[in-house]
């Protein structure tokens, strides 16, 4: 049985449920709000400190005047558990929270969410070998699937933060310049290989100075939490481009993350091992411990008015490079980082088919479609799809989860 219990309801299979407590910054009466979910509630962060709940917990609670959660994060690791220990006491006895339940609590169904940080910079990964490998030979088809640095670095990009967008925003379908293997020449249109990656992103939680590397050893300590991750991804922009500088007008039309972000305490009992790295890495990669997380992750497709299709099932835990060792890759040169960066983990494929983490490796580059349920078939995505990305970690009878990372196609 579950010792910690709650006054609040939690229904059953709940992502929300009293060992997660993710934050996320939600509208009420127009003010985005910091909040924490917990079942189909959210705790209202200001309104807490307006009605003087936390004036014990020694810090400047003016951070949740604002309208991201950046101040906040900022605080520092020792104040994001104080309020966790706080919360997880008040929600489990009838203490100041519950006395003020009607203020401080509002309904989490319907209320709008907003972007929960402002994201500085913005790196993409490229850590899942099954993706690499994949991608590698959809790409190129005629040399070795993974380049020779693969199992060296944490490979990945600069991306660019200001198309980061909060689950729920319509995306518009890319134009841009493509040029088909066979075609003599490029043309400019609408893409026609639309697609998603699936992804996971960690939020920095404390930053550095330039000229100091963050050593693998306290990389962890650097973040925040996770969200889900949608890189939304125009295979035919992409394939023209990309050489020899890497992802630009294929990648940063926009990308969509999930409005709660799980903090690291929370995802602490969802620890797990690797895979074995091969081979060895550098001194500095190398890590002792388990760095990795089982995060259960899944993709649906649903056309527009239709019922959804699961067209992916995958897991955290296939990531060949951890966080710690992408951040300590990340700063290894001197690179400074900030609150309120994301770093996103790349595309998350497992080892089978059912288990890829985009459409692309899905459909073997457009030629294999995917059924859907209404007895259409996809290769890519069409104008009105609405894509859905859950992500959830359960374990001994307690279940974290991020919600939904959601996102329609517009023309
Ligand atoms: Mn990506």
């Amino acid at each position: 049985k579950d010792k910690m219990n709650t006054w609040i309801h939690i229904p059953q299979n709940s992502d929300f449920s009293i060992h997660n407590l993710p934050y996320g910054m939600f509208m009420r009466d127009n003010i985005p709000r910091p909040g924490v979910a917990i079942g189909d509630s959210i705790i209202d962060l200001h309104a807490c400190c307006k009605l003087g709940l936390f004036a014990e917990l020694g810090f400047d609670t003016s951070v949740f005047e604002s309208t991201v959660l950046n101040e906040f994060i900022d605080c520092g690791k020792d104040v994001w558990s104080r309020l966790r220990e706080y919360l997880t006491v008040q929600l489990s006895s009838e203490g100041a929270l519950y006395e003020f339940r009607e203020k401080a609590i509002i309904t989490r169904l319907n209320t709008q969410m907003c972007m929960p940080v402002k994201i500085g910079d913005y790196t993409d990964f490229y850590s899942s070998i099954e993706h690499a490998s994949n991608l590698g030979k959809l790409f190129r088809p005629d040399s070795e699937p993974l380049l020779p640095n693969w199992r060296h670095i944490p490979v990945g990009y600069h991306g660019r933060a200001s198309s980061i967008v909060i689950s729920g925003t319509p995306i518009t379908r890319p134009s841009g310049q493509s040029k088909a293997p066979t075609a003599d020449a490029p043309s400019f249109g609408k893409s026609k290989r639309l697609d998603i990656e699936l992804e996971m992103a960690y939020i920095i939680g404390k930053s550095t100075q330039l000229g100091k590397p963050i050593s693998i050893e306290n990389a962890e300590d650097h973040i925040f939490g996770k969200v889900i991750f949608n890189d939304w991804s125009a295979r035919d922009i992409q394939a023209w481009e990309y050489v020899p500088l890497g992802p630009f007008l294929g990648k940063n039309f926009g990308s969509t993350i999930s409005p709660w972000i799980v903090t690291m305490e929370a995802l602490e009992p969802f620890r797990c091992e690797s895979i074995k790295q091969e081979p060895a890495v550098l001194p500095y990669l190398q890590f002792t411990g388990n760095k990795n997380f089982d995060i259960n992750l899944e993709v649906a497709i649903a056309p527009e008015g239709g019922e959804e299709t699961v067209i992916s099932e995958s897991n955290f835990k296939y990531m060949y490079w951890n966080m710690a060792q992408q951040l300590a890759h990340h700063t290894v040169n001197g690179c400074n980082v900030n609150v309120g960066d994301l770093m996103a983990s790349g595309t998350i494929s497992g080892r089978d088919q059912n288990s890829y983490g985009s459409m692309i490796e899905i459909s073997q580059g457009g030629k294999e479609p995917m059924q859907l349920k209404n007895g259409k078939t996809r290769t890519f995505l069409e104008d009105g799809d609405t894509i859905t990305i859950r992500a959830f970690c359960q374990k001994d009878g307690k279940r974290v989860g991020f919600g939904e990372c959601v996102g329609t196609i517009t023309p």
